[in-house]
């Protein structure tokens, strides 16, 4: 679906140039999670960039159904760590935003975003502003705006990073119960962390990016009996 190949990326630094990627070659298959590893400064959220064509990449390409992806990638959304909302919008507004960015009509944008809102657990939050929701409910947003625009696959950027370790599980929960019980629009998933936890939970598929250079230097199986039943025991007895 993805195929990212051979792809540098150099940024201009007051002393010179700085390889952030050397090479990097990967690809995403329809229906696939795959979770991103890497340390802080290996350059994971510069590759999801040049995944989601928001920068260009120095060398190699990206491809999306077999295109070569110059610009926006038309088959990705993305979710923040920051979750990007805009302040000044309502959440139902701020998702809206999602379907105006892909320009789906008027018309369309608001039916739309009420699903997308209802299907990731935010029913009655509509008309709330940002700073009147807790982080948990803020990303709820972030990836009701991306995942609104059914895109054909999601890229995440540490998107639990900024949550606090139930919330995170809690959402994390959700997601894995959305992919396997259908409910999900999305089924390709390109997810950075740095929590390997996380990417076992989540993935079915962990890549290593080394920082140096900037390159897949391991790439795992998950192999679980239920891969989509992965509700820890310790959130449950939490829950419960
Ligand atoms: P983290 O886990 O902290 O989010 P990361 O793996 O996502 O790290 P990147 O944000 O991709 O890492 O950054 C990799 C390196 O590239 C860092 O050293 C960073 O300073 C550098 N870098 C990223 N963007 C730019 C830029 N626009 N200009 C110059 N250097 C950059
Ligand atoms: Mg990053």
């Amino acid at each position: 679906l993805i195929s990212v190949s051979d792809v540098s990326k150099h940024f201009a630094t007051d002393g010179g140039e700085k390889t952030v990627l050397s090479g990097v070659t990967l690809t995403l298959r329809e229906g696939e999670i795959v979770a991103l590893l890497g340390r802080s400064g290996s350059g994971k959220s510069t590759l999801l960039r040049c995944i989601a064509g928001l920068i260009a990449p120095s060398s190699g390409t990206v491809s999306y159904r077999g295109e070569r992806v110059n610009g926006a990638n038309p088959g990705t959304a993305l979710v923040f760590e920051s979750f990007a909302l805009l302040p000044w919008l309502t959440v139902l507004e701020n998702v809206e935003l999602g379907l105006e960015a892909k320009g789906v009509r008027p018309a369309q944008r608001r039916e739309r975003a009420l699903a997308a809102i209802d299907a990731i657990g935010l029913d009655g939050f509509e008309t709330a502003y940002p700073k009147e929701l807790s982080g948990g409910m803020r990303q709820r947003v972030g990836f009701a705006r991306a995942l609104v625009v059914e895109p054909d696959v999601l890229l995440m950027d540490e998107p639990f990073s900024a949550l606090d370790v139930l919330t995170s599980e809690n959402l994390r929960s959700e997601l894995v119960r959305m992919w396997s019980d259908g409910t999900m629009p999305t089924r390709t998933a390109l997810i950075v962390t740095h929590n390997i936890e996380e990417a076992i939970q989540l993935a079915d598929r962990v890549l290593v990016l080394d920082s140096n250079p900037g390159r897949i230097k391991a790439e795992l199986a998950v192999d679980l009996p239920q891969p989509r039943d992965r509700r820890s025991p310790e959130f449950e007895a939490l829950v419960d």
